[in-house]
């Protein structure tokens, strides 16, 4: 097409095109669910179904980017992470955001129709998600970043779990409940889970502890180098990440090096 006069108008825009051979982890968050889960009376302190909705979202991000190797998600949130060869949008940072934000809030919604078909979508309340991308240079950095994620979901769940038991079976008001917990431990919520309601933290679903974990999983994986493999040869690669099954788990990704060690994929 003709360039026009209004051309340079384009000169104005700019890119942050990723670092090349990094680690990319792009976050998507929920807006305002806070609100959000008051006003669709979800269950506290942890709506499976709800929960459910975000997996079920995530899940297929995971499927449909196959440069995706793994996921973590709780609550209103999800980590993605983008293999280091990823060339997805040339690596151009608000493509990758708003490509992934907006995945998130039509699959989201999507899913949402189909598990709560008795609370439609209100236009004023409409699901919404945020998104940011991190470079990160090696990959024990990668995985410092995926325990601070599931220590967040631990200790938030743990404070949770406790305020909303304090609240619905102690009788405490929102306030008395939170007061109850200012300056507690984690040792000392669950001697108050037990000893005052019976209740073994432990027991408790290892999907609101731990989150959940989407991971590629390949059969007879051999790492390749990537650098100087015609585009044929790229494609077959991700011909095979494409068939690759997606593994679904709540489990320790923090001390258990198993996990890690098992895919090496993950780091390659
Ligand atoms: P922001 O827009 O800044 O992210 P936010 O209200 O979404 O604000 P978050 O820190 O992201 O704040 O916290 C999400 C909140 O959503 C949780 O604190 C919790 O109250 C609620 N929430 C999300 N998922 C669930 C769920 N499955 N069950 C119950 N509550 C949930
Ligand atoms: P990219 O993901 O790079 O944006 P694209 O296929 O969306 O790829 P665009 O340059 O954004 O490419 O062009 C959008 C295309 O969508 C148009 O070229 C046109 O073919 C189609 N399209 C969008 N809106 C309409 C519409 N209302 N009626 C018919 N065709 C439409
Ligand atoms: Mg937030
Ligand atoms: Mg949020
Ligand atoms: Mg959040
Ligand atoms: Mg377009
Ligand atoms: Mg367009």
């Amino acid at each position: 097409m003709a360039k026009s006069r209004f051309e340079y108008v384009k000169q104005f825009e700019r890119e942050n095109y990723l670092l090349p051979d990094t680690h990319l982890v792009i976050r998507v968050d929920g807006k305002g669910f806070h609100k959000f889960s008051q006003h669709y009376t979800f269950d506290k302190p942890n709506d499976e179904k709800a929960l459910r909705v975000m997996n079920q979202a995530a899940r297929e991000i995971v499927e449909h980017y196959s440069d995706v190797l793994m996921a973590y998600g709780d609550s209103d949130e999800y980590s993605f992470l983008l293999r280091r060869g990823c060339e997805m949008y040339e690596r151009r940072e608000m493509k990758l955001i708003t490509t992934f934000a907006s995945a998130m809030t039509a699959y989201y919604g999507y899913y949402w129709n189909l598990a709560f078909p008795e609370k439609p979508l209100e236009v004023a309340r409409m699901p919404m998600f945020d998104a940011r991308v991190v470079v990160y240079p090696n990959f024990q950095i990668v995985r410092d970043y995926f325990s601070w994620r599931q220590v967040d979901c631990h200790i938030n769940n743990l404070y949770n779990t406790t305020f909303w038991t304090l609240v619905l079976r102690g009788g405490l008001s929102p306030k008395d409940a939170e007061n109850r917990l200012a300056g507690t431990v984690s040792a000392d919520k669950n001697e108050l889970l037990f000893k005052e309601f019976g209740i073994n933290y432990n027991n408790e679903p290892e999907m609101f502890k731990k989150g959940t974990i989407f991971v590629r999983e390949f059969q007879d994986y051999k790492p390749v180098e990537e650098t100087g493999l015609s585009s044929r040869q790229k494609q077959r690669l991700d011909k095979a990440r494409k068939k690759a099954t997606i593994g679904e788990y709540h489990v320790d990704i923090i001390n258990d090096n198993s996990f890690w060690e098992s895919r090496p994929w993950l780091a390659d």
